[in-house]
Formats: structure tokens, C-alpha cells, sequence
């Protein structure tokens, strides 16, 4: 299945041939939905749903693989018996229940304590910058803030600071930075996990992003130990050209993601 390019025809029409020992491991962002300004507001394209209800009852699995947290997943995409793993992995959601890779758990105390102290740092006090509590994790940011300039030194420094007391480490970003336990997820680990408990024999990553190229190599190394492998790349403009090129399949957008679906399902 890993020979060449394949059409998106074929494809389907070799996995509907054996669907009942297919793991189908989806992306969300750019994936089953289009990208948008605020995160907040990313939604399963139109129709995507209706596809992923028939399909759970046909393949071995079908999961949901993302950098979000699990029940952001379960909320959007609501589909009973879709497996929805979080955090890359280190959260799954299932038929209601959430669980949780132990040491992030453990380190919820500390993500607490980094809170209330940047809660009461003077940086994030006078200036008003906004701390999201991200349960597992906490991030300052200074997008909504007048004269954010101005407070970005001491913002970083408390972070730092905070982050170095509590054990934690600090990801800087645009206008935000986050303090998270240093435990690290990748979604090649939840490749691997949905296929060994599923027992499926095929598995389908599908997937548009940097993010997505641990879930392809996870792909590829059980493609040697005896599995049937198929990476499958969303084309956007944002694509990057490494996981366009190490795809066996490359479908374009959410759109095409959908129609692929559809030939899964009919
Ligand atoms: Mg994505």
C-alpha cells in the first residue's frame, strides 16, 4: 500500500476491502477542520460528522489525534466510540471518560502554584495580562493588553522566574507564554496505542501539519513489523513540503479529507 502515490480512489477502495482490521487516525486543525483566526472557534467541516458515525461501527478504530485537549475533541466532533486522544496523546477521552498520562497529573499542584504566583506577580497584576488556566498547564498572554510592549520584559521575567521555582518549563510564543510540566507527548505514541488495543492490522494516519510527522514515522515502523501503513497528507497552503513528500496519499483540505471519508463510508 506504501508503493508510490496513490489515488485517493484507490486508497479508499483497498481500505473498504478490509475495513474491519482498519485503525483510522485523523488529525483535527487543517485537518476535519478548517483553520480560523480564533482557535476557539475551529469546527468539523459540515459533513465530516455524519461521515465519522458509520465508520465507527465499521473499522477497528477510528481516532482522533491532536494537540487539544481530549474533551475540546469530544465536544466538537461528538461521535460515540470515536477515540479522542489530547494533549498529543497524553489525554484520552472515550465513551465519557477522561484519562490522563500520570505525571501530568502529578504535576498539577505545581501548574496551580505557578498560577497564583503569576497571579500576584506585578507584571501580570499592573499590566492585566490575561492567565488561562489550561488545567495541565498555565499561559499568560498579552494580546488583549494596551501598551503590551511595554510589559513584555517583565512579563517574560516573571515567567521565567515562576516556571525555574516550580519545576516547570517555559514555552514562549506570540504575545503568550506557557508553563507546563515537562513531559512530552507525540502522536506517534497514540498511533501506537490505538493499533495495539485495537488489534487493528492496516492503520491510516491523516494529518497536515509538523505535529503530524511522528504519527507518519509511527506509521512507517509498523509498516515493518507487519502492519499495512497508509500516510496521508492534507494540502494547504501552510503545508510543509517534508510531510507532503513522506505521505503515500496527499488529499487537498479539509474538504478533500471529507470526500475521502465519504468513499470510506459509502
Ligand atoms: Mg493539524
Amino acid at each position: 500500500m506504501s508503493a508510490g502515490t496513490a489515488t485517493a480512489e484507490r486508497a479508499a477502495a483497498t481500505l473498504v476491502e478490509r475495513a474491519r482490521e482498519v485503525a483510522l487516525c485523523l488529525d483535527f486543525d487543517g485537518t476535519l477542520s478548517p483553520v480560523v483566526d480564533d482557535p476557539q472557534a475551529a469546527r468539523p467541516l459540515q459533513g465530516v460528522v455524519a461521515q465519522l458515525e458509520p465508520l465507527v461501527n465499521r473499522l477497528a478504530a477510528v481516532a482522533i489525534i491532536s494537540g487539544r485537549p481530549a474533551p475540546y475533541l469530544a465536544e466538537h466532533v461528538g461521535v460515540a466510540g470515536v477515540r479522542y486522544l489530547g494533549l498529543y496523546g497524553l489525554q484520552e477521552m472515550y465513551e465519557g471518560r477522561v484519562e490522563v498520562d500520570p505525571r501530568l497529573e502529578a504535576a498539577r499542584p505545581a501548574v496551580a502554584a505557578a498560577e497564583a504566583a503569576l497571579r500576584e506577580s506585578a507584571a501580570v497584576r499592573d499590566s492585566g495580562a490575561w492567565l488561562e488556566d489550561k488545567v495541565y498547564s498555565v499561559a499568560v498572554h498579552t494580546r488583549r493588553i494596551p501598551d503590551r510592549d511595554l510589559w513584555t520584559d517583565g512579563i517574560d521575567r516573571a515567567a521565567r522566574e515562576i516556571a525555574d521555582q516550580k519545576g516547570l518549563e517555559l514555552i514562549p510564543g506570540t504575545m503568550v507564554w506557557e508553563l507546563r510540566p515537562a513531559v512530552r507527548g507525540d502522536k506517534g505514541d497514540g498511533v501506537r496505542r490505538v493499533v495495539a488495543e485495537s488489534g487493528a492490522r492496516t492503520v491510516v494516519m491523516v494529518g497536515d501539519d509538523l505535529g503530524d510527522l511522528p504519527a507518519f514515522a509511527a506509521v512507517s515502523q509498523l509498516a515493518t513489523e507487519g502492519h499495512e501503513g497508509m500516510r496521508v497528507a492534507v494540502r494547504s497552503e501552510e503545508a510543509p513540503a517534508e510531510l507532503l513528500s513522506s505521505a503515500d496519499l496527499v488529499l487537498e483540505g479539509p474538504a478533500g479529507v471529507l470526500e475521502f471519508l465519504r468513499k470510506l463510508a459509502a
